[in-house]
């Protein structure tokens, strides 16, 4: 069985809704995962902050818009009076739920339930668009089966668990649909897998059925080896590591979220980046396999990067004192992306800063505290082995014109990151691309 995951924009529009069966093919037995229509989740997100500062007229306005676009979308999708009618009603009942929320007491669970909407609609137009032209197709609802625990983690077999009857009860039917970016949380509540969070759904869902093949279809032909926003001649990569994906999605290559290879690499599923709108382009494989010895590879940027610099004359000849820092950050559940050491300082860097005042004033019990937001990590992913030699050189060569916050080297055998205010970002990107392709 296959996975196929298309993005906003490869059903951004009622021509790329009805468009999506020239990719699948509905003979075939497989799960395809959409996300909501492009702009939908943005739009839902501004609907959610005018609730929160409770400037009611704002949401309304908002709603209205969004919705309108809906209706000239299904206008274009049914051809049929029936199809228009369901469509129809299909809307009415999500924006009703969207402005019906005015009446309500607004905390985060409502603005999850808010965000959910939009893969909620995409999934269940495609498939009254299929019943409209005579093509079965099962609606799988992902909150039935796709759940976080306390920790915000998705649980695989939870996965394995649900799902599995679900396709059983269904032996007949080829083509499954379920919505991306869903899930239910340990309360039971609707709540999502952060932006971008389809990527991770398919993966998931690859990684609790042991699927055969995920297939993440985009707007571009696969991972390029530089983020082709800010840079103008970047290339397609026909094949990756899981490690080598997974350290790229992480710190910023937007192709992936940043947690979506590691269920396909734990249970081995072979992912494959497709391009929508150039469907027999390449694109890129990341399998196990995929690596390549001796080479740089690729490069990516995170952006909202913090970093807190803790000088401490206590850390001296001291041990303890890095896990006494460690777990203020893991007490705050705050994941820590880069680390510097030397004798007496520790340098690390952040990006989730929900808890920033807390930590800092935890921390500032140890020594002397610097923060510095702003901060951008320029991951460089390639062969950096311990038998390898002069890459690390060529790298830190490419930015040298460029003031470095922090370098980390040797963490990992496939990346160098440095650390550098995100006004040098794309100096950094454009200069080592032309140094190291
Ligand atoms: P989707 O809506 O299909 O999930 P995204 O916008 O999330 O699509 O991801 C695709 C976009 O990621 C591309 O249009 C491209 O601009 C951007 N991107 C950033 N870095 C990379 C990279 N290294 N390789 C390919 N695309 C990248
Ligand atoms: N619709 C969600 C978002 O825009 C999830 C996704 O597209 O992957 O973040
Ligand atoms: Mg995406």
């Amino acid at each position: 069985m296959k996975i196929l995951k298309f993005g906003g924009t490869s059903v951004g529009s009622a021509a790329r809704i009805k468009a999506l069966l020239d990719i699948v093919d509905p003979n075939e037995r497989q799960i395809v995962v959409l996300s909501a229509v492009s702009g939908t989740t943005n739009a839902l997100v501004e609907i959610g902050q005018a609730y929160i500062n409770d400037k009611k007229d704002e949401a309304k306005q908002l709603i209205a818009v969004l919705q309108s676009k809906y209706e000239d979308l299904i206008k274009e999708l049914f051809d049929t009076e029936e199809g228009l009618k369901k469509g129809k009603e299909l809307i009415d009942y999500h924006f009703n739920i969207l402005s019906g929320l005015a009446n309500y007491l607004f905390t985060p669970t409502e603005e999850k339930l808010i965000l959910a909407q939009g893969e909620l609609l995409s999934t269940t137009l495609w498939h009254f668009h299929l019943e409209e032209i005579g093509i079965p197709s099962v609606l799988l609802p992902a909150l039935d089966f796709m759940k976080i625990d306390e920790d915000n983690e998705p649980v695989v077999s939870y996965i394995t668990e649900k799902l599995t009857p679900l396709l059983e009860e269904n032996p007949t039917n080829k083509l499954f649909i379920t919505q991306g970016f869903i899930c239910r949380n340990s309360f039971g509540e609707i709540d999502n897998l952060r932006r971008g969070g389809s990527d991770f759904t398919a993966s998931l869902i690859g990684a609790g059925l042991k699927a055969e093949e995920v297939q993440i279809w985009t707007d571009i032909d696969g991972m390029h080896n530089n983020d082709p926003r800010v840079v103008t001649n970047t290339s397609p990569i026909a094949n990756l590591s899981f490690d080598e994906a997974a350290e790229l999605a992480y710190f910023g290559a937007k192709i992936l979220h940043p947690q979506s290879v590691f269920p396909a690499q734990k249970y081995n599923v072979p992912v494959r980046l497709l391009n929508t709108m150039a469907p027999s382009a390449r694109g890129t494989l990341i399998s196990k396999d995929g690596g390549q010895k001796g080479v740089i590879r690729a490069i990516a940027a995170k952006d909202g990067i913090t970093a807190i610099h803790i000088n401490s004359s206590r850390m001296l000849l001291a041990y303890g004192f890095l896990r006494k820092v460690f777990e203020i950050f893991e007490r705050y559940k705050t994941p820590i992306d880069m680390i510097t050491t030397s004798e007496v300082a520790v340098s690390l860097s952040i990006d989730d800063t929900s808890n920033l005042l807390e930590i800092i004033k935890e921390v500032e019990l140890f020594g002397k505290v610097g923060v510095d937001e702003g901060q951008t990590i320029i991951c460089v992913v390639g062969d950096f082995g311990a038998n390898t030699h002069g890459y690390a050189a060529r790298v830190l060569d490419a930015v040298k014109h460029l003031p470095v916050r922090m370098i980390s080297y040797g963490g990992s055998d496939y990346n160098v990151s440095i650390l550098l205010d995100s006004k040098h970002k794309v100096e950094a990107l454009r200069s080592l691309h032309n140094r190291l392709f």
